[in-house]
């Protein structure tokens, strides 16, 4: 697949995700600033106050932290030693939560995607999906 940015932009988005990559969110918001997507945080109005919202286009983003959703890659399986019933308990809700939230949005027209933390460590691969996400909406997703 040709590369959708030129190599300067290339450039730039990894350097901006790179230098910034401290949260999943600020990874996403870093690559958006270089597709020069325009958002607004945390739509306080709707269900589970997604972190991302372009409402022109509903379209939603919610950068998921692999721990706190039980992202099923090796950091998301890597439970604390002390109380690991608490931890599991309070995961197993979030996603309970996550898995309704993004239901109800489908059902209100909003079209969501997730990023979890572990898929921001590749600035190239974030970019192309922000990128296919916004460009034709025709990834895959249902
Ligand atoms: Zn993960």
């Amino acid at each position: 697949m040709a590369d959708r940015f030129s190599p300067s932009e290339r450039a730039a988005v990894m350097r901006a995700v790179k230098s910034k990559n401290t949260t999943p969110e600020l990874a996403v918001r870093a690559v958006l600033r270089r597709l020069r997507i325009g958002y607004r945080l945390h739509g306080r109005d709707l269900p589970s106050k997604p972190d991302l919202v372009f409402r022109g286009r509903r379209k939603l983003i919610f950068a998921h932290g692999c721990f706190w959703h039980g992202h099923d890659c090796a950091r998301g399986a890597r439970m604390p030693a002390a109380n690991r019933a608490y931890w599991q308990a309070k995961i197993a809700r979030n996603q309970a939560r996550d898995t309704a939230s993004l239901t109800a949005l489908s059902q209100a027209g909003w079209s969501a995607l997730v990023v979890w933390e572990c898929e921001t460590r590749d600035p190239g691969a974030l970019a192309d999906r922000l990128g296919t996400f916004f460009g034709c909406g025709s990834n895959g997703s249902p």
